[in-house]
């Protein structure tokens, strides 16, 4: 049930509506942003006096790994997770317990601890889909999505080498909504595929075994469809070479590639009012940008590549990134990327798992540990806070740990607080490894960020990348009525006492969905409704015929029955369909 509440006199944050810390009240009815509130509604509503504290939309997180095959294979690989951090069951919670990578309830309690109440997924590998939405379904407090994983796909590869765009889009918009997925991501494009035979791809323009497509080709072709069907949210890139000195030449490359392809999002829904326009201008939004942004050419003479990469990003407009910061300490590396945690393998010499999903993508695990003393993994740091610092423009940039990759989402008030205070940032160059101050620009970036910044990066503008600022990340007259109030009082913002903002964050005093209290001061008040959101795209019926056609023939390599293939609508929790109208 939604609820009726008045926030009072909080300084609010909300850059969708450039509200800039204004005194304001808002008003939550049914669950929706409302001007006002008339005086019936006012006898029932909740009223919170948030003089003295600050108000941001409740956060929202474009790109975390929290459920699926993948993720329960890193819970698998680290039962010693379950030791370090445990959640006690209370009357309306269950129990938990994992530090890099969490039990599924646990994760939801988190993020809603923050002040979180939207994450999407950021990788679903097709046939696994079903899983992903078993587990987002048992994740408590927020809502989800999550992103299809495309870009080493066998019918996919097919079509674009052939050029066959028509049949590509008609594939993208019938697998979305057959396995009810939100977006479009590409990882380490024809790379994966070639992980099949052992092998790698190391360049844009280095054709893959059998299919004979190129990373370029898997790039243009797919950010080409995501336009053409007016999707939601930009073509999400994880680029090729992750974590691979020298990489981040590759990566300024892969960028380049959608810049001729204009933004066209077109979908058929209600927005809420905001200032500015809310509706996405990027053609690709490349993920966890610091893992590739690796300079030199070996572990010797590593150094960050990040400046190269946001002196092109300021140049331009067509890039949004999330940064994949490292907030030092134990983590989990898991992504679609096999060879590129078969690389890291070999160079821990600990666990390793790798998994080949058929005529679709793959994945690894790895656990990991960033060590303050290590000199790459003190660079990382640096290098995650330039990816976020030397981008002029906030609404060009996101805040994520590529979480559990750089570390758990739990450290987010860390990255927060460091890009908020310099003197932090220089606290933690004097406990780490000189490389981080000499092989960064970081040392000599002043810039501080404002807690409007940190709105933008954590609600505003991951809500506008993904296509759900027609909901999410403002106080606009029709929004979804989630709220978070920290215990801030912006008038007495000291960055110089970093301790008091880490703990802030950590803890928001108020998390509000739906315009209910679900989480006050670190304690699970309530279990609110969620939805799960999927994009549902059509394309001329005759071209899907087509393509049917075509994935039937092929099926008879797959393991199992097409009728097995799709995920019913009732593996979601209220199901939410975004429809997109792409004859508009
Ligand atoms: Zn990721």
């Amino acid at each position: 049930m939604a609820g009726t509440i008045v926030i009072r006199n909080g300084s609010v944050y909300d850059p969708l509506n450039e509200v800039n810390g204004e005194k304001q009240d808002i008003f939550i009815k049914d669950g929706k942003v409302v001007s006002e509130l008339s005086d019936a509604d006012m006898r029932d509503a909740k009223v919170i006096d948030a003089t003295g504290k600050t108000v941001m939309p409740g956060g929202v997180d474009s790109h975390s790994h929290i459920a699926g095959a993948k993720v329960n294979v890193g819970r698998m690989m680290r039962p010693e997770d379950g030791y370090k951090a445990t959640m006690t069951k209370t009357a309306i919670t269950h129990s938990g317990s994992g530090e890099t990578v969490p039990s599924v309830y646990m994760e939801g309690y988190e993020y809603s601890q923050m002040g979180y109440t939207t994450v999407f997924e950021a990788a679903v590998p097709p046939m696994e889909a079903r899983h992903t939405h078993e587990e987002m379904r048992s994740i408590p407090m927020l809502d989800m999505g999550g992103y299809l994983v495309l870009g080493n796909n066998w019918f996919m590869m097919r079509y674009l080498k052939e050029g066959d765009i028509d049949r590509a889009a008609a594939y993208v918009s019938w697998m979305m909504k057959t396995h009810k997925t939100y977006g479009i991501k590409c990882v380490n494009p024809a790379g994966v595929e070639n992980w099949g035979w052992g092998k790698n791809v190391s360049s844009l323009d280095e054709a893959n075994i059998h299919f004979e497509v190129t990373p370029r080709e898997i790039i243009d072709g797919l950010t080409e469809v995501n336009e053409m069907l007016g999707m939601p949210m930009s073509m999400h890139l994880h680029a090729n070479n992750l974590g691979h000195p020298g990489n981040f030449e590759t990566t300024k490359e892969s960028m380049k590639i959608s810049s001729s392809v204009k933004a066209k999002q077109n979908m058929d829904l209600d927005w809420a009012e905001t200032k500015i326009d809310a509706s996405r201008d990027k053609s690709v939004y490349l993920t966890h940008m610091m893992f590739n942004a690796f300079g030199g050419t070996s572990w010797r003479d590593f150094e960050s590549g990040v400046k190269p990469l946001t002196d092109y990003i300021n140049s331009t407009d067509h890039v949004v990134i999330d940064s994949g910061c490292v907030p030092f300490g134990e983590a989990t590396c898991m992504t679609g990327d096999g060879p590129s945690i078969h690389d890291l393998s070999v160079l821990t010499g600990g666990k390793w798992s790798n998994t080949d999903v058929e005529l679709e993508c793959g994945s690894g695990v790895c656990p990991f540990t960033y060590l303050k003393s290590n000199p790459v993994h003190s660079t990382q740091w640096a290098m995650g806070l330039e990816c976020l610092l030397l981008v002029d423009d906030p609404w060009k940039t996101i805040m994520t740990t590529d979480s559990p990759n750089g570390g758990p989402f739990t450290k987010y008030p860390l990255v927060m607080t460091w890009l908020m205070s310099e003197k932090f940032r220089d606290q933690t160059f004097s406990e780490c490894h000189p490389w981080a101050n000499d092989r960064s620009t970081l040392g000599g970036v002043d810039r501080e960020m404002s807690l409007y910044d940190i709105a933008i990066l954590t609600r505003a503008n991951t809500s506008k990348t993904i296509g759900m600022a027609h909901r999410k990340g403002s106080f606009g007259v029709g929004a979804d009525g989630d709220v978070t109030i920290y215990d801030i009082d912006p008038s007495k913002i000291d960055t110089r006492e970093y301790s008091d903002l880490i703990n802030k964050f950590s803890t928001a005093e108020y998390t509000i969905k739906d315009g209910q209290v679900v989480c006050h001061n670190g304690e699970i008040t309530m279990i609110p409704e969620k939805r799960t959101y999927y994009t549902d795209a059509s394309v001329p019926d005759a071209n899907e015929k087509e393509m049917l056609k075509d994935v039937q023939e092929w099926f008879r390599y797959y393991s199992h029955g097409f009728n097995h293939y799709p995920t019913p609508e009732n593996y979601l929790v209220n199901p939410t369909a975004i429809k997109v109208n792409t004859e508009k």
